[in-house]
Formats: structure tokens, C-alpha cells, sequence
């Protein structure tokens, strides 16, 4: 094998963080599958290629596993002759475990089943949650498919339909988490696996579970339908605790880093060193939880909130998921089958109201809040949000006195 000359992408070599033409080469050099070399080759001599003429020089088309119409990106070369090696270079898209808890013994085996049918190169886990298995040829797919699937993995989504849905890691290691994380995710990718596996939706759908408002996995950012751990009753405070923190850090500290930070002026130090907290004022924005997680926890009536819309860029810009459902409880089998059931008055009504390539934050945007909430059978109620003052949707404050003055004006240019 005649290694390709790599003189810019050398260059990314260079800097103090690791670099995947690193790994690439190493594929390339150490592997003893000499495939996997001639492989790894060939894609670095394409990527050479790519950086001296700036142009990319992948193209997509369709491929796809039997009963499956999604879940791989496909990618041909247009410059195939010169690199035949890695003429096609599909990725795979694989749904991790809930909480992306894996056994070493999973993770060998997902590692020798690729490098038995595709390039080796992996990434745990990419920007949608999936496990990317980057580098197989057509032919290659459903053998690997095949073989992951025996010992219980599956295809996510890529395409419109309903995506890879990811949760954080949760209660398994987390104190603040207020949900059974991996529970929920599981059971709405269940319900809408059909939806993952076949593309027939105006544009992706995203689930994500945070299990609090740190949100682990930018839920309300990065997900049409994010399931955010909050909890409605007081937050536990354990003051003994709270003063071994005053002794420590000293009240000083504390006012300037937590109290004085609250975004709600929720918290008092009182003169006995005790915390007060105006539990109604708190917006469960978690800051003094995260400093102080001896002293606080999530208080005990734990459920979810529902934030819908939010996504990446694209038509309108980001946008932030909406508070529809401002607290649910999600502790018993009823609970998950009501989940499931917004979930679902939702995707069909964003399936049949949506425009080509329109997320569902960017339908809501383009018919109105109202509009939507009517569609999917939600009454209208102010706790949908919890700070109306600071929210675009619902202006309650001296909104009459406004639109007076509005009417007015237009009156008078009349
Ligand atoms: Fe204030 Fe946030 Fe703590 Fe609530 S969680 S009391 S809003 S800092």
C-alpha cells in the first residue's frame, strides 16, 4: 500500500488537542486488518484532496437496511477513482442505551462487529445522541446491522421521522435528578419506534430527557419535545449542613456567589446562619444547588416539565423549547402511557400542519401558540409559564393599558 501525502492534514495534527487525523492514522499504520489500512488510506488521501481543492467531494443517495427506510447517512465519492478504497463510506446511526450505560463487554463487541464490517472509525456519540459508525460499504450495512441487532441494538433516525433519542445519565449517579430518566426515554422510544425506522414526517422530531434544569442534554435547546426533571413542592433544605458551608466559605462568599445570584432573590441568610428560601419565587433554576449540593436537593414531589419547539438553526434561527406542560408527574405506568399520549397528539398534529422541512418550533412560530395548544387539546393556563414577565408568548402585566395606547395610536394615524 502507497500512503497517500497528507501535508495539510498534517497540520491538524499540530495544538494540544487530540486529532482525529490521528486516529485515522492509526488505522491506517497500526491495524492488522489490512483492509481497515488501505481504508483509512484512502479516506485521509480523499480528505488531502478536499483541503487543497476546498471542495467536498461526498454525495448522498439511499441506502438502507431490509423493513428499514432510515437510520443511514449515505455517502459516495465523487472521486472514487482516484480513492477506491473508501468509495462508499456510509454511516450508520445507532440508538444507545438509555443513559448511555454500556458493559466494556458491549463496547468490544460493538468495536469488532465494525471493524468486521466497516472502517473502525467511531464516534460516541455524535451532536444527535446516536452512536455514528462512520465507513462501511452498501453491502457492509446490513451485515452489521444484522449482527448488532442479534445482541439488541437497533437503527436510530436520520431523516424526517422521529430521531435518536438520547437521556442523561441521571439517577443512576446524579443527586439533583428528579425522574427516572432512562425509564422515560425508553418508553416513548418504544412507543414511536415505527417513526424511527420509517422517514414520513415533514422534518426531524427530537426527544431528549434532562432528569433537572442543569439539563445535561440541552434538551430545551436541541429537542422538539424535551422532558425536563423539576420537582413542585420546597426545596430540601438541610441547614446543618447549610452552616458547615457558612464556617467554611464564610457569609461573605456565599452572598456574592449564591445569594446575590439567584435570579429570583429567593435566598436569605438569616442572622442564626440558617437559609430561607422563598420557595414560591424559586424558578428551579438550580444555581444554588449546584454550589451547595450538601446543603440542597430538589424537594420530594418530583415530575417533569414539557418544553416544546426547541431546535437548532435552519428557517427562523434557534429557538428555545416553550413550557407546555409546566409540571407532570411521571412516576407510574399511567403517567408514561399520558406522556405517551401528548407525545403522540403532538407529532400528528405537527405531521399534518407543518410545511416541508419546518420544525415544529418553527410551526408554532409561523400559527401561533394558541393555535397549537388548541390543536393538541391543551387549555391555555398562565403556570405554563413560569415568568410571564420575561416571556414573548404571554404579556399579563398592564397588558390592557398597552393595547389602549396601541388602538389609540392607530386611531389617531387613522
Ligand atoms: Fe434561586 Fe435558582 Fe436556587 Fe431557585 S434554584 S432558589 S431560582 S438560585
Amino acid at each position: 500500500m502507497s500512503k497517500h501525502d497528507t501535508p495539510m492534514l498534517d497540520e491538524l495534527e499540530n495544538g494540544p488537542w487530540p486529532s482525529f487525523i490521528s486516529g485515522i492514522k492509526r488505522l491506517r499504520d497500526d491495524h492488522p486488518d489490512q483492509r481497515i489500512n488501505s481504508v483509512a488510506n484512502s479516506l485521509l488521501g480523499q480528505l488531502e484532496h478536499s483541503y487543497e481543492t476546498r471542495k467536498g467531494y461526498w454525495k448522498g443517495g439511499t441506502v438502507s437496511v431490509f423493513g428499514y427506510g432510515a437510520g443511514i447517512i449515505p455517502r459516495f465519492s465523487e472521486v472514487a477513482d482516484a480513492f477506491p478504497e473508501s468509495k462508499e463510506f456510509h454511516t450508520l446511526r445507532v440508538q444507545p442505551p438509555a443513559g448511555n450505560h454500556y458493559t466494556t463487554d458491549t463496547l468490544r463487541k460493538l468495536a469488532d462487529s465494525w471493524e468486521k464490517h466497516g472502517s473502525g472509525l467511531v464516534t460516541f456519540h455524535g451532536q444527535t445522541g446516536n452512536i455514528m459508525f462512520i465507513g462501511t460499504t452498501t453491502d457492509g450495512t446490513q451485515g452489521f446491522f444484522n449482527e448488532i441487532n442479534e445482541y439488541g441494538f437497533d437503527l436510530g433516525g436520520a431523516g424526517p421521522d422521529v430521531r435518536t433519542s438520547i437521556s442523561c445519565i441521571g439517577a443512576a449517579r446524579c443527586e439533583q435528578s428528579c425522574l427516572d430518566e432512562q425509564n422515560i426515554q425508553r418508553t416513548v422510544i418504544n412507543n414511536f419506534t415505527d417513526d424511527v425506522h420509517r422517514p414520513a414526517l415533514p422534518y426531524k422530531f427530537k426527544f431528549k430527557v434532562s432528569g433537572c434544569g442543569n439539563d445535561c442534554q440541552n434538551a430545551i435547546e436541541r429537542s422538539d419535545f424535551a422532558i425536563i426533571g423539576t420537582w413542585r413542592d420546597d426545596m430540601r433544605v438541610d441547614q446543618i449542613r447549610f452552616k458547615e458551608y457558612v464556617e467554611i466559605k464564610g457569609r461573605d462568599y456565599l452572598n456574592e456567589n449564591v445569594i446575590s445570584r439567584c435570579p429570583t432573590n429567593a435566598l436569605k441568610i438569616n442572622d442564626d446562619d440558617t437559609l430561607q428560601v422563598d420557595n414560591r419565587n424559586c424558578v428551579r433554576c438550580m444555581h444554588c444547588l449546584n454550589v451547595m449540593p450538601k446543603a440542597l436537593s430538589p424537594g420530594l414531589d418530583k415530575g417533569a416539565t414539557i418544553c416544546i419547539g426547541g431546535k437548532r438553526t435552519l428557517k427562523i434561527g434557534d429557538l428555545m423549547g416553550t413550557v407546555i406542560v409546566p409540571f407532570m408527574p411521571l412516576k407510574t405506568e399511567e403517567d408514561l402511557e399520558k406522556l405517551n399520549e401528548m407525545a403522540e397528539e403532538v407529532i400528528d398534529f405537527w405531521a399534518e400542519n407543518a410545511l416541508e422541512h419546518e420544525r415544529c418550533g418553527e410551526m408554532i412560530e409561523r400559527i401561533g401558540l394558541s393555535n397549537f395548544l388548541e390543536g393538541i387539546g391543551i387549555e391555555v393556563d398562565p403556570n405554563m409559564v413560569d415568568s410571564p414577565r420575561q416571556s414573548s408568548y404571554v404579556r399579563m402585566d398592564e397588558w390592557d393599558e398597552e393595547a389602549r395606547k396601541w388602538f389609540d395610536r392607530q386611531a389617531e394615524g387613522a
